[in-house]
């Protein structure tokens, strides 16, 4: 990965540690269907500078969907949150003004598009087949299956899903997406690689 936009990213703000950023890039770099890629749950562009820088080299562009209000965990009093990510006039959380930041910084405007909303209605109507899914959003029961179901359609045969914050053991994290890594190996999708909570798989 380009020296540069591995700076960016280690310095972005987020939850992705470096190993796991490296992942996303070096799969992201060798996927070899067309079409975009997409991830659910941008934050503060961590994530989208290794997406994107590999989406840059193969002139491709990156959607960067997040409604920017922050999951559940987040929120005022939830383990991780950030007060200076709240948005003083409204009292809600708001990331996008540090997605631009971040996305400007990395020089990444041209690859990376954010679609700001609720995941779910966007992929409703969401038409244009995907080369690659990143699915780092929502990580409470329903966001993550909606995603899960709502997103995996919209992926080409041959195709690569990644899945963040995969943790077998209950005692590392959350459930959700642990089960949609499940739901997808019995939809047919086929292992490739796992790099920490981050889980790389083939579409069917
Ligand atoms: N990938 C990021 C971390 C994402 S944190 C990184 O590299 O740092 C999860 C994000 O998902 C949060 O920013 C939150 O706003 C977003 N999110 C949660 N539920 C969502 C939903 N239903 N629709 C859109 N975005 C959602
Ligand atoms: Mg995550």
């Amino acid at each position: 990965m380009d020296a540069e936009l591995r700076r960016h990213a280690e310095a972005a703000r987020g939850f992705m540690p470096i190993d796991e950023g490296q992942g996303l890039y070096e799969y992201a770099s060798r996927v070899a269907v067309p079409g975009p890629f997409l991830e659910v749950g941008s934050y503060c562009g961590k994530s989208a500078i290794y997406l994107g820088a590999a989406a840059a080299e193969q002139h491709r562009l990156l959607y960067a969907l997040d409604h920017h209000r922050g999951s559940e965990e987040n929120q005022v009093g939830w383990e991780w949150h950030e007060p200076d990510l709240v948005d003083p006039e409204i009292g809600l959380m708001d990331t996008l003004p540090h997605f631009r930041r971040t996305v400007h910084a990395a020089g990444l405007e041209n690859t990376v598009v954010a679609l700001v909303g609720q995941s779910a209605p966007i992929a409703t109507t969401w038409e244009t087949p995907l080369s690659l899914l990143f699915i780092d959003g929502g990580h409470g029961e329903k966001p993550a299956h909606d995603d899960y179901e709502g997103w995996t359609p919209k992926l080409r045969s041959g195709g690569t899903l990644l899945i963040h914050d995969v943790f077998p053991d209950p005692a590392d994290g959350g459930r959700p997406p642990y089960e949609i890594w499940l739901r997808a190996k019995e939809d047919g999708f086929k292992e490739v690689a796992a790099i920490g909570s981050l889980r790389v798989l083939t579409a069917p």
